[in-house]
């Protein structure tokens, strides 16, 4: 049994993988025992992953705000509290808040055998971002 007290300093998201402030906060990390990650993942308004896919896919679940996702090749969708979205293991996809309103979710994944969670592409750019969600 591992006890992690609060105290783990939330760390802003990579701006090679977001556009816009993102705060992350770990709730589970891989070990030798178990390929779960889960983080909590607080997007502000316009705020959202560039296009990426995981190995073994992940589920987002939305816990505050409004938000949006997008696969390759379907439309923009709107994603509420009490949502969650699975993406295929490599379906390429992106995550991110409302232009509008801030947004937060649970994204839970099991990396690979070498321990990779996501593999990153380009920025979803205002264009895309931008579409009428559905
Ligand atoms: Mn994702």
């Amino acid at each position: 049994m591992q006890i992690t007290r609060n105290s783990i300093a939330t760390s802003a998201g990579p701006r090679e993988w977001f556009t816009g402030a993102v705060y992350i906060d770990t709730v589970a990390a891989p070990s030798a025992g178990s390929r779960l990650s889960a983080s909590s993942v607080h997007f502000t308004p316009g705020a959202r992953t560039a296009w990426h896919t995981h190995p073994n896919g992940q589920t987002i679940y939305v816990t505050e705000g409004a938000g949006l996702c997008q696969r390759r090749g379907g439309p923009v969708e709107a994603i509420r509290p009490g949502d969650r979205v699975f993406f295929e293991p490599g379906e390429e996809h992106w995550h991110g808040a409302a232009p509008n309103r801030f947004m937060t979710h649970l994204a839970m994944f099991e990396v690979d055998d070498n321990g990779v969670s996501a593999t990153w592409g380009e920025h979803v750019t205002d264009e895309e971002y931008n579409q009428q969600p559905v």
